[in-house]
């Protein structure tokens, strides 16, 4: 056993660090640059004083190694392009001529040129930018800020590790270049991207970095054989580099499977393993490959994805079998702290009660020090953290919050027949036919209607005490009242309410349910300057009032025509949540499920013949390994089929997804069993609607036709060519007319000309079906 000995100086590190500083100092300087209100060096010296402040607080809280390279002006993975010399051709005008423009310019596009696609970084709600790379793509080492940022933490006098995506990670997460075929594989490009590394590895090494940390995510998805190949030549080329620093590769999110034996056997200095929820597969994988003799270990023992206090002795039980694993073992988070808020003392609204279960970074960050502490000095040296900790996680296991036993005994009687509807589709239909009385191609939209200044408005001086709830509940009549007005006078089918009372599909939800907190100041990032405060999913669920039923029964009262209800589903609503670690997600998800079968039946006894579930979240949270995805789809499914089963076979259940990209949950979404489905499909030119004919979908869809992701107003014309398109694939009984998603984002004008020329083609396109119909 070399380990115990060497082990037993056990350090504390992170991986990075919230960006955005306590009061989103950030963002406020970013987007005054944009505007012109801030010069470049005001940023700068915002972002330099918070770098720094960052640095002090991790280090006084006992960090030995802090993170440098991980703050971003936008995301880390552009700023790992920018590193590599990768810029699409259509920036390199902008980048040339001013680099930080020339940034924005790619993260954000400009008047005439395209940003950078984004996508979701890994299951997490953080998004980044890209990475666009072809065949004829030529990299070039450009270690500027790295070398910049390194040099500011060590004259502070830390000790700096600089952390960077690691090639692997980083062309695994690319796409191939406009122009560039679909077939092209960026992994292709290693043996080109390997000496780019190696250069800013020399460059950081002669800055006097000890250790560099290269994050590989991407390897604890499932990978090819050819993929664990192009890992093992990585590390084996960088590895073997002359002088260079130490290197620590970092994995987190999931276990690391099949590319442990290759990083344990790769020539490198260290290796990161998530010892969170993948702690027994990474443990036994650590057994089976004899540990990491010669090497360092860093265990992410505290989640750095979630908002709960650590179980201290858990981790440190987990800490004494990796000590006997590894040369030296540290102790660090899963992931970077960037996915959590910065601090619970900021939380005055809390019950200080509850505030104690919670841990956000500036807490995970004392976590991590005081378990390094107990291994170096001794368990006796954090008695009082244990004793405090162990005091908080008897206080949530105990609590009436976390335990209601009205909810659980309900939960635990749900029978099979209560998340199945009680007639099959071909008979639900029928009834629905005769219950609604809906034209051919009946239109609709997805139900949100453009968020005016007045809504935001109201809801701003409800919240500073200037009007009072009755003063509000009118404001928002009258806006239904003119949603339902303009509905009817444009023709639609279905109408909706436009959902102006909420300022968030998930908070709206989440304010109501008994089991949610919410924070005032727990803002986390969730792309560029945008950042959200995800509610808190914390105790047993459940609904102490209706949520909607006074609004869509007030905007059913104004019309003869049917008004669809709208509701968020379970899957979103812990999705984007942070959510309880303290029993399986399918639990949770069935608890917010029959708060919300509940407000579906209490929609349908107040007249609402149309309901529609939101489940935006459903494939974003499809695990990261496809061994795990049937357990998830069954009890994701199962919770909507749930929250949607109590009503009559006459009431149409609608459910909406806003993306193209579904061909993995194609059979998930079949599961659903909703009435009537709405996807995005106008930029793909209804692809989605000939992939769900491939499937054999027998229900209804509605693939959109109007995208609403721009101002742009799609003409009659277009609209109807896309209807025409969809009728390819779908029979005209099937088929409905709606945009790709709702209309929040949108202005007036352009939402009113889109939805005219919407009606218009389903119009034109219905009198076309009549003509052949007859002609036949
Ligand atoms: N009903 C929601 C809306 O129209 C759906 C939003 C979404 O899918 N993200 O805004
Ligand atoms: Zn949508």
């Amino acid at each position: 056993m070399t380990g115990r000995t060497a082990a037993a100086a056990a350090r504390a590190t992170v991986y990075g660090y919230p960006r955005q500083g306590q009061n989103r100092e950030l963002k406020k300087a970013i987007e005054g640059y944009w505007k012109g209100r801030v010069t470049a060096d005001a940023l700068r010296t915002t972002a330099a004083d918070l770098r720094r402040a960052n640095w002090r607080e991790l280090a006084e809280a006992g960090i030995h190694e802090v993170p440098t390279g991980d703050f971003s002006y936008y995301d880390h993975v552009l700023d790992t392009s920018v590193m590599v010399g990768v810029v699409p051709d259509r920036h390199r005008v902008a980048v040339a001529s001013d680099a930080l423009d020339g940034y924005f310019a790619m993260a954000r596009g400009t008047q005439d040129v395209a940003p950078l696609e984004m996508t979701k970084w890994f299951d997490t709600n953080y998004h980044y930018l890209v990475p666009e790379l072809g065949p004829e793509t030529m990299f070039a080492a450009d270690s500027r800020k790295q070398v910049a940022e390194f040099r500011e933490a060590l004259a502070l006098g830390l000790t700096p590790r600089p952390v960077l995506v690691g090639p692997v990670t980083y062309l695994l997460l690319a796409k191939p270049a406009p122009g560039v075929g679909g077939d092209f594989d960026p992994l292709t490009l290693l043996d080109r991207l390997l000496p780019v590394y190696a250069e800013v590895l020399a460059d950081l090494r002669a800055a006097g970095a000890e250790w560099v940390q290269l994050d590989e995510p991407a390897l604890v998805q499932d990978r090819t054989p050819a993929e664990l190949n192009a890992a093992a030549r990585a590390y084996r080329g960088l590895g073997a580099l002359t002088d260079r620093p130490k290197l620590l590769v970092a994995t987190y999110f999931d276990r690391l499977g099949e590319a442990l034996p290759v990083l344990a056997k790769a020539p490198v200095d260290g290796i990161a393993l998530d010892f969170t929820e993948a702690a027994a597969a990474n443990l036994d994988a650590l057994a089976a490959v004899g540990g990491l003799p010669g090497k360092r270990l860093v265990a992410g023992l505290v989640n750095g994805r979630n908002i709960w206090a650590n179980d201290l002795e858990k981790s440190l039980s987990i800490l004494g079998i990796l000590l006997g694993l590894a040369d030296r073992v540290d102790v660090a988070a899963s992931c970077s702290l960037l996915h959590v808020p910065l601090t619970v003392t900021a939380e005055r609204d809390l019950d200080p009660q509850i505030t104690r279960w919670l841990a956000f970074a500036r807490q995970k960050t004392a976590e991590i020090a005081a378990l390094a502490r107990a291994i170096t000095r001794g368990t006796d040296t954090i008695a009082a953290e244990l004793a405090a900790n162990r005091a908080a996680l008897s206080s949530r296991a105990g609590s009436s919050l976390t335990r209601d036993p009205a909810v659980r005994a309900r939960a635990a009687a749900v029978t099979e027949a209560e998340t199945r509807r009680s007639q099959p589709y071909a008979e639900r239909a029928a009834a629905q036919r005769a219950h609604l009385r809906l034209p051919l191609l009946p239109t609709t939209t997805i139900g949100s209607f453009p968020q005016t200044t007045e809504v935001r408005t109201a809801r701003a001086d409800l919240r500073a005490g200037r009007i009072d709830e009755a003063g509000y509940e009118e404001r928002i009549r009258n806006e239904i009242r003119e949603v339902i007005s303009f509905q009817e006078k444009t023709g639609l089918d279905v109408l909706v309410h436009g959902e102006p009372e909420r300022n968030d599909m998930v908070q709206y939800f989440a304010e109501r349910l008994t089991g949610y907190l919410a924070t005032q100041h727990g803002w986390v990032q969730s792309y560029g300057t945008r950042y959200v405060r995800p509610p808190i999913l914390a105790g047993d669920i459940s609904r102490p009032e209706p949520l909607t039923v006074r609004w869509t029964s007030y905007a059913q009262s104004l019309s003869d025509r049917p008004v669809k209800g709208m509701l968020t589903g379970p899957v979103t609503m812990l999705a984007w949540s942070f959510v309880r670690d303290d029993q399986p997600l399918g639990e949770t998800a069935r608890q917010v499920a029959l708060a919300l079968r509940d407000e579906v039946v209490e929609l349908e006894a107040n007249g609402t013949s149309v309901i529609q579930v939101d489940e935006p979240a459903l494939r974003e949270t499809l695990p990261l390994r496809a061994a795990d995805r049937p357990g998830y789809l069954a009890w994701a499914t199962e919770a909507f089929r749930l929250s949607t089963s109590g009503v009559r076979p006459d009431t149409q259940i609608h459910t909406h997804m806003c993306y193209a990209e579904f061909g993995d949950i194609v059979q998930a979404i079949d599961d659903l069993d909703a009435d009537v489905i709405s996807l995005e499909a106008a930029r793909s030119h209804m692809q989605v609607a000939r992939e769900l004919a491939a499937h054999g979908y027998p229900r209804e869809a509605g693939p959109g036709v109007y995208d609403i992701h721009s101002p742009r107003v799609p003409s009659t014309e277009e609209a109807a060519e896309l209807l025409r398109a969809g009728l390819g694939a779908i029979p005209p009984e099937r088929l409905w007319v709606n945009p790709d998603c709702g209309l929040k984002t949108r202005g007036w004008p352009e939402t009113k000309a889109s939805l005219e020329n919407l009606v218009a083609a389903a119009r034109t396109v219905r009198e076309e079906l009549t003509t052949t119909g007859s002609g036949s």
